[in-house]
Order: C-alpha cells, then sequence, then structure tokens
C-alpha cells in the first residue's frame, strides 16, 4: 500500500472543516484499496473554533494530524508546514473551503499512476464568482510576471495540486522568507500536467485575502521571480540622464549662438521634481528587494507551531 497525505491550511475555517472532511472520506472510499490516506490540517492561528473541530474530527477511512501555529503566519507558511509534516509518497494540498472539491484527486491520481507526472495542478478555467476588478487585477499580474520572470506562471492555476515525494522534497529544500509557492512550483520543475476545472464558491465564512493582503503578495511575487524592476531604474535612470545631457548642449550652443537669454523658472522646477520623483522611486525599489535580503538573512522561521500531533 502506497501513502498519500493531504496537507490543508485553515484560517478560521470552522464553518468549513466537517463538510471538507466529509468531501474527503467520500472521495478517500474510492482509493482506499491502494492508498493509505491521512490529512494534515494546519490550523494556521485561528481566532474561532478551527483547532476545536479538527480536534473533534473522527474517521475509520483517514488519519488525521494536525499543526497549530502560535499566531496567523499566513498561508504560504501554513501549505510549508503540512508539506513537512506529510510523509506520505504522494503529497496533496486543498483548500479547506471547498473550493478545490477533493474529488478531483481520483483524475489527479490517474494523471500520476498512468501518465508518469510527478506533478498535477489544477487550474481554474473561469473566475467565475469572483468580483471583477479582483480578476481584472489577477490577469494583469499575471501578464506583467509572465513578461519580466523566466519563471511560467499559468493564470488560474492555485495551490490544489498532487506531487509526487520527490517534487515536495524540492519544495522543502527552498528555504526563502518570502515564498510565493505559485512561482516555487513552477520554478522546481518536473513533468507538470494541468487539469481544468470551473471555479466553485466557498461554502461557508469567507475569504481570507482582503485587496491589500493580495496586492502585497503580487509584489511578493514579482520581487521573488525577478530582478527587472531593479533594472527598470538603472533604463529609466539612462534616459533621464540622456535627455539632460542633451538639453544641455542645447543650452551651450544657444548661449553660444545668441547671447545670455535665460530660460524660464518653471522648466527648472519640473525638471528638478521629475528627477526627485525618479530617484526616490528608484530608491523605493532597491527598498522592497532590501527589505527581503534583511528579512532573509535575519534568518527567522516561517512559522511557530503551538502545538501539533505527535510524528510517528
Ligand atoms: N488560509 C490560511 N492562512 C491565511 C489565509 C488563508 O491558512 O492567512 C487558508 C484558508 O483557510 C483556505 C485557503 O488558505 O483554506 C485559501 O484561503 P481563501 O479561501 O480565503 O482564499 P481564496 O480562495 O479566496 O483565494
Ligand atoms: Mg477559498
Amino acid at each position: 500500500m502506497k501513502t498519500l497525505s493531504i496537507v490543508i491550511p485553515c484560517y478560521n475555517e470552522e464553518l468549513s472543516v466537517d463538510g471538507l472532511f466529509a468531501a474527503i472520506e467520500d472521495t478517500v472510499l474510492h482509493l482506499m484499496d491502494r492508498y493509505v490516506v491521512s490529512c494534515i490540517f494546519v490550523d494556521d492561528g485561528s481566532k474561532d473554533g478551527t483547532l476545536e473541530k479538527i480536534k473533534s474530527l473522527d474517521s475509520g477511512l483517514v488519519r488525521i494530524e494536525y499543526i497549530s501555529f502560535s499566531r496567523n503566519f499566513g498561508k504560504e507558511s501554513a501549505m510549508m508546514a503540512g508539506l513537512k509534516k506529510a510523509k506520505g509518497d504522494l503529497v496533496a494540498i486543498m483548500d479547506s473551503d471547498l473550493q478545490h472539491p477533493p474529488r478531483y484527486l481520483l483524475d489527479m491520481l490517474k494523471e500520476i499512476e498512468q501518465n508518469g507526472y510527478d506533478m498535477i495542478a489544477m487550474r481554474r478555467v473561469s473566475r467565475k464568482g469572483d468580483p471583477k476588478i479582483k480578476s481584472w487585477f489577477a490577469r494583469a499580474f499575471y501578464r506583467t510576471i509572465n513578461r519580466i520572470s523566466e519563471t511560467e506562471l499559468a493564470d488560474g492555476v492555485g495551490d490544489y495540486r498532487l506531487m509526487k515525494r520527490i517534487v515536495a522534497d524540492a519544495i522543502l529544500s527552498l528555504k526563502e522568507y518570502h515564498r510565493f509557492s505559485k512561482g516555487l512550483f513552477s520554478w522546481v520543475g518536473f513533468k507538470t500536467k494541468y487539469l481544468e476545472y470551473e471555479n466553485v464558491e466557498r461554502v461557508a465564512g469567507e475569504t481570507k485575502w482582503s485587496f491589500f493582503k493580495l496586492f502585497r503578495y503580487a509584489i511578493d511575487g514579482i520581487v521573488s521571480f525577478s530582478t527587472f524592476p531593479l533594472r527598470v531604474a538603472t533604463m529609466i535612470g539612462a534616459v533621464v540622464s540622456l535627455l539632460a545631457l542633451i538639453y544641455l548642449i542645447y543650452v551651450v550652443i544657444d548661449y553660444i549662438a545668441r547671447g545670455n537669454d535665460v530660460p524660464g523658472y518653471p522648466t527648472l522646477l519640473s525638471t528638478i521634481l521629475l528627477a526627485g520623483g525618479l530617484i526616490l522611486l528608484a530608491l523605493g525599489v532597491i527598498g522592497e528587494y532590501l527589505a527581503r535580503t534583511y528579512m532573509q538573512v535575519k534568518n527567522r522561521p516561517i512559522y511557530i507551531v503551538r502545538e501539533e500531533t505527535p510524528e510517528k
């Protein structure tokens, strides 16, 4: 018998845990002849009864393990902790709000068993149910990052995936502090297949990603996977310097040819303001990278465990 571990990050999900677990059990019925399945719930510092709900789960079909964080560390940290605890030959990651329906595990398994893939990721074909503005920003983000980064990121691919042990180990070997999983999964390579599915709305509770959280996440993604913004500063600097030089030459020639004709003060002011703005912008960009370097160098853990089921 092979083993399958399902990692489930949960943050304030007391309303959805039961439904999810029931759906997982339904799915497990179809594969228990070949796999021993364990669920690893990662309680990401929930403020509601999520942990109690997890502890109250009881099943003859599925082994239940959990980790509970000392506070909310974010989904990326939760997934990392879960992957570390997962010891299965195959490891899946799945949201706890049923937006990643467990039944797709069967299709994913089939691809790995029969077609020799190392990792299967689910890709939602529509963003039905998402606010328009959110979809627009998401698309803009994917267009940008694919243009400036060498790591391919497909729009609509979330964190719902099934991978072989070797892929999970590769992910675990990446020690970066600011984690952007979508990018990391693509960066490690391996034979990956995308399966498509229709977007499903969450069963209960509400999304944990505010617009600003997503925006910061997008910046994380860009800074983690591209140094292009740093080069933009150089490029703008070069263009502005060149223009300034041309203007300087023009002023000197103008002076020699036509005498002392002092140009207007508005030109001067706007040039200084423009230059100042560009310098601050460039400094800000450098700051983004520097701040991440700083956090990385401090080498703090990306999560702290408060309690967990013992390793066995
Ligand atoms: N989540 C988490 N920590 C967080 C935010 C979210 O573990 O700080 C979990 C959440 O419980 C859910 C998954 O990550 O299982 C996806 O979150 P959510 O459904 O809120 O995001 P959306 O589907 O709206 O993108
Ligand atoms: Mg969700």
